[in-house]
């Protein structure tokens, strides 16, 4: 029997191992069992077993199959009892040994978080010296030149200096705990290979190999020479210089017997960013129909999560593996939003935008604390709302607050409860009050008063129970793959030797946060049926007849890990220990494999300044232009998506339900003159109930301004109800005194150092305005007759009635005996109704009436105002208090029996067009000005 098989790479490797095995063995009535058949990864052996059982046809005893690193698990097992060790405790451990050993390696850095990145390398490293079999003769050259001096920092030069001894006093301490690193347990398979037996394997077959560490390959030759292991490879020794080296360790020849030309379609693609890419794999994938043979390869994780989401629904069964970062993943950036909200914390005091990010958190804020999610989200909304200053509550507007201000805020739960009564569900205050515990148990209190990562352990546990109950979490299978880490983590931490050791908090923090942002999750769905979505590593051994190659760009095609190492990149190589350009080949090997036997590979990549086509693809056109003698290959599809600015035609048709709402809603003004700018906008805001979404901020916006300054002149006026107004010296001289304390009071919560500046230039307007009020002839006022009230009215037009309210800024009758209603301005330009000739030329139609009456506020003030003051000539003015401009409703006495006449009119024609459920809520993207700031953009495109 052949001891060394090879197929060439466009050959199906799975297909020839099957037929080695059926003729050497099953033809042979051999026992099959009795294999053991071991792949560089897990995958290969669920294709090869699905090829067997085809062929064996009925239930058969199956070989056992190993992943290499199992199988030398499974070796060191048997001659010695050992845990693999985490890394966290290997980190710790080289980090107890450096203080030790070599001190000054330390110094700097003497807390175990700060020497983290430190331990992660030296770790690694010894690792690597360990599975390559690195023997203390050729480090005792390293030391020696350390000795001497390397140019690099002093304190790697010791640590270089001490590697022997580090290393021997690391293999110590690993032996005597029996907990082993990976580099370790190969290490020690090699060393005791000779006296483990297989008696229960005939033979051992090795496929599919390709790179070995030096201790895989003392391992598998021992087998080999004692005619236990057969090697199947895949590949030519000419051509790959890693498969020589083995050919010359195992003094074989790997070169396949059969050779044939690879004849595959190739189709290029340039796209322009990510999105084209997908949408390229998509188009791509439309056009197969056999989705149970093809493939797509992402060398790039990132773009696994856009792929999915735009073949998700067209792609039908499919299965993801690769190893994708936790950091990308929600529940990573939960753990950021709660590490962050205890470094902004001010003794028990939140900062509040960490706090309102960690409750809007999408698996918070559905936690399903009562029987209903919904109870959840509209506690959160309510609070944010509060804290925003959009509900008035004891908490609104507090920068930092205690938890317990919130659970105390009966007024939150009472408006939550009030809410939810809406939606016909029932809950209680205690019953609120609970919900909210929950989430500060998760998001805080469980945080709070760390001290080991044994008290972290438990919380992790707390938390991940309460997420696995009660939020979405377990609803999409990749966050339970993450979960399943995360229990992992938590059992590390648990059994780490120092997990009872005082560690500050914040470290404690660093260092898991350091541990998960190292962390791949490897998602490994069944690979036998359906569209193949892999990493490049996940396609070893396997062959498929499309293959669709993503991210087809330097930098991840060749994916090489050069970073800063701590040893100095000629040590490495002078160890022979290059791990780069060894990553190279194997990733180039794996390319080559997987579009060689492929009848259509499509190669996608991005054309852009910033980067560059994989050197992959470029050695395949190279070999397509030398084959055709020609510079010249097929046109690349450059990747464009046509693009149309969409009309916007969006409209919502009316039901009778919302018929029914939109008659018996009260109106206001502001509400028909959103209705008059953009229908839908109405729609959104007034039917849906859609709020803006304020922003917590420290700046101060031009509406709060304008609250404040309404507030200041209500109450500087309150005092002259009913009588003249007598802005006197004494008034003057107490105005800035009022202003400061009512400027501190409402802006008290806004720490900006600049909030001086806002304060200034109020004084100025305003003094500016009483100067005015004092002085002008157009502002004779006799007395106010009253200040911001709100009035709620009816008006009946062509048979409804409708509801309305209103709030007036002020009102004053003049020394003339005539009344002005006034609207005072701190901003935006007003809008009022033109004047009468205009609007005689006025059409019925919500586009012109919005041209021509601009705003209804004005008229409707005073047609209820009217109702009041009947026998007095009435007007009604907006108040711009920067230029201290009135614009009044009509200019000319007795306009306005002309002007509202025509008002009313139009107000019945709006009116009416709302309730008609013929009438659609349509877009009208118009006044550009008014899509821009409106707060349905993205809702509406
Ligand atoms: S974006 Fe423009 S058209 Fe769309 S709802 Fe808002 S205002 Fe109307």
């Amino acid at each position: 029997m052949d001891k060394i098989l090879t197929c060439s790479l466009n050959e199906n490797f799975i297909k020839n191992l099957a037929d080695f095995i059926e003729r050497d063995f099953l033809d042979n009535n051999a026992d099959i069992s009795r294999l053991a058949i071991v792949f560089e990864g897990k995958r290969p052996a669920l294709f090869l077993k699905k090829v067997l059982s085809k062929r064996i046809g009925k239930s058969f005893f199956s070989p056992t199959f190993f992943s290499i690193d199992e199988f030398i698990q499974y070796t060191l097992s048997k001659k010695t009892h050992f845990t693999k060790m985490a890394n966290l405790e290997s980190w710790h451990t080289i980090y107890t040994l450096a203080r030790k050993i070599a001190p000054e390696v330390v110094r700097g850095r003497e807390q175990f978080s700060q020497f983290l990145p430190w331990a992660r390398e030296i770790s690694n490293f010894v690792d690597l010296l360990d599975l390559e079999d690195i023997q203390p003769d050729s480090l005792k050259n390293i030391q020696a030149s350390a000795s001497i001096g390397y140019e690099i920092p002093e304190s790697i030069n010791v640590l270089l200096k001490n590697i022997i001894i580090m290393r021997d006093a690391y293999h110590e301490l690993l032996s005597k705990n029996k907990s082993f690193s990976r580099g370790f347990i190969y290490l020690s398979t090699a060393r005791a290979i000779q006296e483990v037996s297989f008696d229960e394997f005939d033979k051992v077959i090795f496929s599919s190999f390709f790179y070995m560490y030096k201790t895989e390959q003392r391992i598998i030759k021992h087998l080999y020479d004692i005619d236990k292991a057969i090697l199947f490879f895949q590949g030519d020794e000419n051509r790959w210089p890693i498969l020589k080296n083995t050919a010359r360790y195992f003094s074989c020849s790997i070169r396949p017997e059969k050779k044939k030309e690879n004849n595959y379609s190739l189709n290029l693609y340039a796209a322009f960013d990510r999105h084209s890419q997908v949408s390229t794999a998509r188009t791509i994938l439309e056009k197969i129909n056999k989705l149970d043979s093809t493939v797509i390869i992402l060398p790039d994780p990132d773009s696994m999560i856009p792929l999915l989401s735009e073949i998700g629904s067209s792609a039908g069964e499919f299965n993801v593996s690769l190893g994708y970062p936790l950091k990308r993943s929600l529940l990573y950036s939960l753990f950021e939003i709660i590490v962050r909200a205890q470094k902004t914390r001010k003794g028990r005091e939140y900062y509040t935008k960490d706090y309102i990010a960690a409750l809007s958190q999408p698996l918070i804020k559905n936690l399903k604390v009562l029987s209903d999610y919904s109870a959840t989200r509209v506690l959160v909304h309510k609070i944010e709302e509060a804290l925003l200053g959009m509900e008035n509550t004891p908490i609104s507007g507090n920068l930092f607050l205690k938890l317990e201000d919130v659970e105390n805020d009966d007024t939150l739960f009472q408006l939550a409860i009030e809410t939810l009564e809406h939606m016909d569900i029932k809950a209680s205050v205690p019953e609120m009050k609970s919900v909210l515990k929950q989430l500060h148990l998760v998001l805080f209190t469980l945080w709070q008063d760390i001290t080991s990562f044994h008290d972290f352990a438990l919380s992790l546990e707390t938390f991940l129970d309460t997420l696995v109950r009660k939020s979405l979490v377990g609803s999409y299978p990749m966050n339970l793959k993450i979960m399943e880490k995360l229990y992992e983590i938590r059992d590390e931490l648990e059994n780490i030797s120092f997990s009872r050791e005082d560690f500050a908090k914040e470290d404690i923090f660093k260092i898991f946060q350091e541990m998960l942002e190292n962390e791949i999750i490897s998602f490994s769905g069944s690979p036998l049926k359906g569209l193949q979505i892999l990493g490049m590593f996940e396609t070893r051994s396997l062959n498929f007849e499309n293959v669709i190659i993503m991210d087809g760009n330097e930098s991840q095609l060749p994916k090489l890990h050069i970073h800063q190492p701590l040893i100095p990149h000629d040590i490495i190589v002078s160890l022979g220990l290059d791990t780069i350009e060894k990553e190279e080949e194997i990733q180039h090997y794996l390319f080559e494999r997987i579009i060689s036997l492929a009848e259509n590979v499509h190669l996608i990549y991005e054309e852009n300044s910033q980067k560059e086509r994989s050197r992959f693809i470029e050695e395949i056109i190279w070999q397509r232009q030398k084959k055709k003698k020609a510079f010249a290959i097929e046109p690349i599809p450059q990747v464009s998506f046509s693009t149309e600015v969409l009309v916007t035609k969006r409209e919502i048709r009316k039901t009778t339900e919302m018929v029914e709402f939109l008659r018996r809603q009260p109106y206001s003004a502001t509400r028909i003159d959103t209705y008059l700018r953009c229908p839908l906008q109405f729609y959104y805001k007034y039917v849906l109930g859609f709020e803006e979404k304020e922003k917590l901020s420290e700046d101060i916006e031009g509406k709060e301004v304008g609250i404040f300054v309404h507030q200041l002149l209500k109450d500087l006026f309150a005092r002259f109800i009913n009588r003249k107004p007598e802005i006197n010296q004494e008034f003057c001289a107490k105005f800035p005194e009022i202003l400061a304390e009512k400027f501190e009071t409402f802006f008290s919560k806004k720490k900006r150092p600049d909030l001086f500046m806002l304060e200034k230039v109020l004084y100025y307007r305003l003094n500016r305005f009483l100067a005015f009020e004092q002085a002008s002839e157009e502002r004779r006022v006799k007395k106010i007759l009253y200040l911001e009230k709100r009035f709620e009215e009816q008006i009946k037009l062509s048979g409804a009635t409708f509801d309305f309210t209103y709030t007036v800024d002020r009102v004053d009758e003049r020394e003339d005996g005539s009344v002005l209603i006034l609207d005072y301005k701190t901003g935006s330009d007003a809008l009022r109704p033109q004047q009468t000739s205009k609007l005689e030329g006025m059409e019925f139609k919500r586009e012109s009436i919005r041209n021509h009456i601009k705003s209804f506020q004005l008229p409707l003030y005073y047609y209820f105002e009217k109702k009041k003051y009947q026998e007095e000539t009435l007007n009604a003015a907006l108040y711009n208090l920067r230029s201290l401009k009135l614009s009044y409703l009509y200019n000319k006495k007795g306009n306005e029996e002309k002007l509202m006449p025509i008002c009313l009119k139009a107000l019945d024609f709006i009116l009416h067009e709302i309730i008609d459920p013929e009438k659609t809520f349509i877009a009208d993207p118009a006044n550009e000005r008014n899509c821009k700031h409106c707060p349905f953009f993205y809702l509406c495109r």
